[in-house]
């Protein structure tokens, strides 16, 4: 069993949502956590079981950054909206830069996500 960080920008969650649906058998097999809205979305959208963390911009972001480098995720997946500014940007970069520190898989889209899936 791994432990799974699920977050996406709001323009993202649609398909994070779907691509949750599309693996959920996987991902039942796993621990998910969930920055608070994405999370609850794809709890209602697939049934698993999501722990929630704080929404992403009230420190959410921080938390999955926290829980990475004390070494209680094992892989990140990340869907962010390449199109849109965020007002947490500073905690997007914090999180991103601290699961390269810690070389924990992140993956930002959806062929990523495929593929880091497919090796746990
Ligand atoms: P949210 O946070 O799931 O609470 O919307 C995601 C984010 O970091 O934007």
């Amino acid at each position: 069993m791994v432990r799974i960080g699920l977050v996406a920008h709001d323009d993202k969650k649609d398909d994070l949502c779907r691509w949750a649906e599309h693996h959920r058998d996987k991902l039942a097999l796993h621990e998910l956590w969930g920055t608070g809205t994405t999370g609850s979305r794809i709890m209602a959208a697939t049934g698993l079981e999501v722990t929630l963390l704080k929404s992403g911009p009230l420190g959410g972001d921080q938390q999955l950054g926290a829980m990475i480098c004390e070494g209680r995720l094992d892989v990140l997946i990340f869907f962010i909206d390449p199109l849109s500014a965020q007002p947490h940007d500073v905690d997007v970069k914090a999180l991103t830069r601290l699961a390269t520190l810690y070389d924990v898989p992140l993956a930002n889209n959806k062929s990523t996500a495929d593929a880091v899936l497919a090796a746990v």
